[in-house]
């Protein structure tokens, strides 16, 4: 069985009607390359860390690129194709050719998926009648409020009415996974409320709500800081909160990232697990870890329960895959293990972060950890809590197999 991906191609913001508001590539400017895990040991930057990660689309693909590009790989697929997803960097729903592209796919009789659409493209209610009869199973639609007004005033959604009319009907008929960004005094607390009583009536399998960043320290490393000035940001706990408090409410499933999915207790549901805990490999070699500031007191319980030597070492910024070289800057290399774990995403050259934490004249050794620890809520609201707590057993041996394999047996500063 094959899960086929069909990038229409597009522009954030540029192919979607104009900005949202709230949209992280608003004002993103030229930036050098980070360095990333991708890069070449010769060289800092590569195509991911200096265009994908912006998203740096030439425009729309056309169709008939995009129907030969599907023909061509469909022969090289040996399996049935049991899935396909529309995904891009424009919102698909304002795709210029949408409803030929669906008629394509469709002729392929295999369930279709729109990874991720903000409807602003929708501006006929009929739309969402001829997607269910083109096999669309499901779909991931950014409601922002259920108030037209506030979509066209945060959206600039000029069919507001029109795209609510398809969400409707989408509800009731197939997988419908809405997500909001949070603007609080916006679209939260009694709009929020509504919002999420309108899914659940119209029979939504659930929402995901996203906390607005607003500052490089929350994850805008594209220069694009602020993307709203002046607007109220919640704090890591107080938007846990707010996500708890509406799980309870409503029979929806409700979740937020950067946290979290109370149905399932993750992100690192682990953390409250002592008998999974105990299947953990023993923590013997010492390390330091550097991750962001959510993480950090989750994976320090995680790893102190297998072993001592290993500081965890947040860093200030809120996600740690968005960890980037001003970050390390402040850190105090003598504090640190001859063994250094950088997280396996976080846009850093790694011969740059050796330079930098060699300042004291001790060369170290750093070593990227794995890609991910644990699943945020939008990877969370497609699994079982077995599958996540899976996937973290994995992750957290592979880091202390890494540690007890390359990092010293010996207390590094700061931890006798
Ligand atoms: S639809 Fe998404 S990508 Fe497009 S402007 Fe809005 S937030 Fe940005």
């Amino acid at each position: 069985m094959v899960h086929l991906s069909v990038d229409i191609g597009g522009r954030p913001g540029v192919d979607c009607r104009g900005f949202c508001e709230y949209c992280y590539f608003k004002h993103v400017k030229e930036t050098e390359p980070f360095g990333c895990r991708y890069c070449p040991p010769y060289k800092k930057g590569c195509d991911y860390c200096s265009r994908s990660v912006r998203e740096y689309y030439q425009g729309w693909k056309d169709l008939r690129t995009i129907a030969d590009d599907v023909l061509a790989r469909l022969q090289t697929i040996p399996d049935e194709v049991s899935r396909i997803t529309i995904s891009g960097g424009g919102d698909p729903s304002c795709y210029p050719q949408f409803t030929d592209l669906v008629e394509i796919l469709s002729s392929m009789e295999a369930p279709l998926h729109i990874g991720y659409t903000s409807g602003k493209g929708f501006d006929d209610p009929g739309v969402a009648r001829f997607l269910i009869d083109s096999g669309l199973s499901e779909i991931s639609f950014t409601v922002f409020s259920v108030q037209p007004d506030l979509r066209k005033r945060y959206m600039h959604d000029p069919t507001a009415e029109a795209s609510l009319a398809v969400l409707e009907t989408l509800c009731g008929e197939i997988d419908v996974y809405a997500a909001c960004v949070v603007l609080p005094g916006v679209n939260d607390g009694p709009i929020l409320e509504e919002t999420c009583q309108w899914l659940e009536d119209k029979g939504a399998k659930g929402i995901i709500l996203m906390r607005f960043a607003n500052q490089t320290d929350h994850g805008l490393i594209l220069g694009n800081a602020p993307v709203i000035p002046g607007q109220r940001v919640q704090g890591a706990e107080e938007f846990r909160d707010m996500v708890t408090g509406l799980s309870r409410r409503f029979r929806i499933k409700v979740s937020g990232t950067p946290l979290w999915d109370p149905a399932i207790g993750s992100p690192f549901a682990l953390a409250s697990e002592p008998d999974l805990l105990e299947k953990l490999p023993r923590l013997v070699g010492n390390a330091s870890v550097i991750t962001g500031r959510i993480a950090a007191p989750f994976i320090r319980k995680i790893l102190a329960s297998r072993g001592r030597g290993t500081t965890v070492i947040p860093v200030e910024k809120d996600i740690a895959c968005l960890i980037t070289i001003d970050d390390l800057k402040s850190l105090d290399p003598s504090t640190l293990a001859p063994l250094v774990i950088i997280p396996g995403r976080a846009f850093l050259y790694d011969r740059e972060v050796r330079d930098l934490l060699a300042r004291d004249r001790n060369e170290r050794m750093i070593m990227r950890g794995p890609d991910t620890l644990t699943a945020d809520a939008e990877t969370s609201m497609g699994m079982t809590r077995n599958e996540v707590l899976a996937l973290e057993m994995e992750a957290f041996s592979d880091l202390i197999r890494l540690i007890n394999r390359y990092g010293v047996t010996e207390d590094p500063p700061g931890t006798r």
